[in-house]
């Protein structure tokens, strides 16, 4: 901090907290917008603020204006930032790749998890629940786009791994995540997310009651919601570029 060019502190962190607060309306107004163009209520999509990297005094100030849903993929820094925000009804969603190890972790101190993609880490995250806590709410990642290298089930694994989610009782199948490979084309990405879309009501159309669809991100969240996403994760438009 360099103080001695600043004799009053106060400015600073007021001009921060006006960004956040821009921001969030900013994104918030996104969300409606492409609602509205896509007819559909504001309430269908919930928005989860991606807070990894971003500190757990920006995690309060976004929370008292109004935003209860946070996502973290990282463990152990997740661990630090719920420790210091323990007064806050914050519903906290795992979106990052899982190590055999962390499950515990996560099973122990998370709300959902969006990044299961196979059935070891589905059968740990349910042993590990604890008693006491509501069944975890899981999403299956999918690799939309079958990318070599990227996490996600395969697009043809995915009736079977969603079988056997729902088989687990400490767990509660609520939906699909993906992140679709990154594309310039929007007609590109539109298809992946379409394609998404069709995975998920398949999957009702065989009983399964999914009522999450988690696509979309700072970039191209009008696009997912026009293609039916019911949950979209912003970090970088929410909160500025990360560290
Ligand atoms: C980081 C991250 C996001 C947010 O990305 P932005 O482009 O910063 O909005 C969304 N989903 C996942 C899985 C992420 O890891």
């Amino acid at each position: 901090m360099r103080l001695s060019r600043n004799h009053n502190a106060m400015p600073i962190k007021t001009a921060t907290m006006n960004n956040l607060t821009n921001r969030y309306k900013n994104v918030r107004s996104r969300v409606n917008s492409a609602c509205l163009k896509a007819s559909r209520t504001p309430e269908s999509v919930t928005l989860l603020a991606v807070s990894k990297r971003h500190s757990a005094e920006k995690i309060r100030q976004l929370y008292d204006l109004g935003q209860k849903c946070f996502g973290e993929n990282q463990v152990q820094e997740a661990l630090h930032k719920r420790q210091y925000l323990q007064d806050l009804d914050i519903q906290w969603h795992f979106i990052g790749t899982i190590q055999s190890n962390k499950t515990r972790d996560i099973s122990e101190h998370f709300d959902w998890v969006q990044s299961v993609d196979r059935l070891k880490i589905l059968q740990r995250l349910a042993e590990q629940r604890p008693r006491q806590l509501q069944p975890l709410n899981i999403c299956l990642q999918v690799n939309i786009d079958s990318e070599p290298q990227k996490s996600g089930v395969l697009p043809e694994d995915l009736p079977e791994l969603a079988a056997r989610a729902v088989e687990l009782k400490a767990l509660t199948l609520r939906g699909l995540m993906a992140i679709p490979r990154q594309s310039q084309n929007l007609d590109t990405l539109r298809g992946s997310f379409s394609r998404l879309y069709q995975q998920y009501q398949s999957l009702n159309e065989q009983g399964f009651a999914l009522d999450t669809l988690s696509m979309g991100m700072s970039a191209d969240l009008e696009i997912a919601v026009d293609q039916g996403s019911t949950m979209v994760r912003i970090g970088t438009d929410l909160f500025g570029p990360r560290d």
